[in-house]
């Protein structure tokens, strides 16, 4: 599984349906026959998905991925 590439570009944030200037990738839809889809959010979103009890570990490696390029941890 790919967790995409990061950052991605703006829009609507799937989760709290905010339009902000960056999202990441907080899901990917699987599905059994033809393309998946992903699903994006806002950071702030992203983190709180990071934090539930359904995180997936990809999406905490990617939170940190970016922590550690921004240097805000
Ligand atoms: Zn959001």
């Amino acid at each position: 599984m790919t967790a995409g590439s990061g950052i991605q570009p703006g829009g609507e944030c799937d989760r709290c349906h905010a339009w902000v200037d960056e999202r990441v990738t907080i899901a990917i839809v699987e599905t059994g026959s033809g393309p998946g889809g992903s699903a994006y959010g806002c950071l702030p979103c992203a983190r709180i998905r990071a934090t539930g009890p359904y995180a997936p570990d990809w999406l905490v490696g990617l939170l940190d991925d970016i922590d550690a390029r921004r240097g805000t941890r």
